[in-house]
């Protein structure tokens, strides 16, 4: 497992002097995958609505969370605080 910082150096500059070819195929796949996520995350998604602890007028409160690391995002935020994923609240923010 390598950090997202040699990520970024191996696809700023990815000659990697020193390495086997087997390292810098291994370091190669494992930047690749990490980008491809970092890029995915940038494509809206749509919250999910679950029911959570949040208990208001005799009924529990559907809250959004995010679609990727199900932390809860406040309603209009455009990316989720934890990882990044941007989200998407629909044209006319119609929670239902
Ligand atoms: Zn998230």
């Amino acid at each position: 497992m390598i950090t997202t910082q040699q990520a970024i150096d191996y696809l700023r500059d990815p000659i990697c002097e020193g390495l086997s070819t087997k390292e810098k195929l291994k370091l190669h796949e494992e930047a690749v995958v990490m980008a491809v996520e970092a890029l995915e995350k940038q494509i809206p998604k749509e919250p999910v609505y679950k029911k959570d602890d949040i208990y208001v007028k005799n009924q529990f409160v559907e809250l959004p969370h995010c679609p990727a690391c199900n932390w809860e995002v406040p309603t209009g935020d455009m990316h989720c605080f934890m990882c990044g994923q941007a989200i998407d609240w629909g044209e006319n923010n119609d929670t239902e």
